[in-house]
């Protein structure tokens, strides 16, 4: 029989076990490979003991000791393999049949995935289908300058929908209509895991779907606005879709969307202008 040598050993438990850890039951065990190959790397110097290689191992069970750079660094890689996988996963979801047979593409989100402050709208509209991003309609343009105003670029923040398929419409007609409550109750898992990936420390929840998604709430948007709710231990601001905006151009309403913003604004600690202030006061 071919004895091996220990390092040899190691080699094959930890290609076995990688290879196992595609499996889905073994995932999550990257720890205790991270441990096992640490076996390999050099001992440190010690006096002559009878069998160095044995004693100054250390044993798997025993905490590795990382940094506090070490750690957010693997969180941040970690979180970022895990974002990967998640818009892997979403771009072949055929959870809603219909939905999967009419879109163009699914629009999973844009933006930075370690923002603080994420927008959640509720689903793509025939633009956003086309070109596989949220927000790049009239609504969008009007988001983004809303965005800019508080000072942020749209890579700064995150902005996805509850719903990540275009919402299908009859053949032939155009426009675009509201995600049904059961396919938004369908995809919420996948906005969930990105809430849970980038933890943003505030959300805004544009319009009054996406308040029903994110909370089921039916209540008029004029008596959800302004006030915070909380969505896990995430603080969300609901405010007007910008659609609404659009339908509406009255000066009142886009100053009491501005005063949603300034409230995030407060909330995230920023400093407020005086021009940001008065943003649309009638005087
Ligand atoms: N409206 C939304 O709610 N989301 C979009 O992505 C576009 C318009």
């Amino acid at each position: 029989m071919q004895t091996l040598s220990f390092e040899q050993g190691l080699k094959l438990v930890v290609e076995a076990l990688r290879s196992l850890e595609e499996q889905s039951e073994l995932r999550g065990n990257a720890e205790l490979l991270d441990r096992i190959e640490r076996l390999k790397e050099p001992l440190p110097a010690r006096s002559s003991v009878a069998n160095p290689e044995r004693e100054s191992s250390p044993s798997i069970m025993e905490p590795i000791e990382r940094t506090e750079p070490e750690k957010r660094q693997r969180k941040a890689s970690n979180a970022a393999g895990d974002f990967e996988k998640l818009r892997l996963t979403v771009a072949a979801c055929t959870k809603c049949p219909h939905l999967a047979a009419s879109r163009h593409t699914v629009v999973f989100g844009v933006g930075n995935p370690h923002a603080d402050m994420m927008f959640v709208g509720e689903a793509p509209g025939a633009d956003e289908d086309m070109q596989g991003e949220p927000f790049v309609g009239r609504a969008g343009e009007l988001l983004t300058r809303i965005i800019q105003t508080m000072g942020f670029k749209r890579s700064d923040v995150f902005i996805a929908n509850v719903l990540k398929c275009r919402p299908n419409m009859p053949a032939g007609v155009s426009g675009n209509r509201p995600p049904t409550s059961e396919e938004m109750e369908t995809c919420l898992p996948y906005l969930r895991k990105q809430i849970e990936l980038i933890e943003p420390k505030i959300m805004v929840a544009l319009g009054a779907v996406a308040m029903r998604g994110l909370f089921g709430k039916t209540e008029p948007m004029r008596q959800m606005r302004g006030r915070w709710h909380t969505f896990g231990s995430i603080p969300v601001m609901p405010t007007y879709h910008p659609s609404y905006l659009l339908r509406n151009q009255a000066i009142s309403e886009k100053r009491l969307v501005w005063e949603d913003m300034l409230q995030v604004l407060e909330r995230l600690g920023l400093p407020i202008s005086e021009k940001q202030q008065n943003y649309f006061v009638v005087r």
